[in-house]
């Protein structure tokens, strides 16, 4: 009557935490929305200064700021001036790359309107300075 019973295989199945995985994808949900530039519909690519307008897909590069704490775009380009990946991270500050498309947000009641990220994909962060990483460091 009460047989052994038998283990489901897809009910054992560890749950994997992928915490890379997560925080990119708290990144994304982070910089959805985040305003480039000075919130203002004149943008321009940081190395060509060709205009940037609502729908035009961009890369951008976000640094996490200490206090307060969170994310502000510092660069961002069109992609035909995307450089080299970040390879020189900065003390106490981490930087990410993210290629997204630039949407127009208005404010009715200022009749204010200016550019934010719209659907961001992280391609790229850099972690801060590695304190015991001296041997590549020259000072
Ligand atoms: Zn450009």
């Amino acid at each position: 009557m009460m047989g052994p019973r038998e283990t489901d295989p897809d009910r054992t199945s560890n749950c994997e935490h992928s915490g890379a995985h997560a925080v990119i994808a708290t990144l994304e949900q982070v910089l959805a929305g985040v305003p480039v530039g000075e919130h203002t519909l004149e943008l321009q690519c940081k190395k060509c200064t060709r205009k940037i307008r609502d729908g035009d897909e961009i890369t951008v590069e976000a640094s996490r700021m200490a206090e307060p704490l969170r994310w502000q775009l510092t660069r961002w380009w069109c992609p035909d001036c995307v450089p080299a990946p970040i390879n020189s991270p900065t003390p106490e500050e981490r930087t990410a790359r993210c290629s997204c498309r630039v949407a127009t947000i208005s404010d009715g009641k200022t009749q204010h309107h200016w550019l934010c990220l719209l659907e961001p994909t992280v391609t790229a962060i850099v972690p801060p300075q590695v304190r015991h990483h001296h041997d590549s460091l020259s000072r």
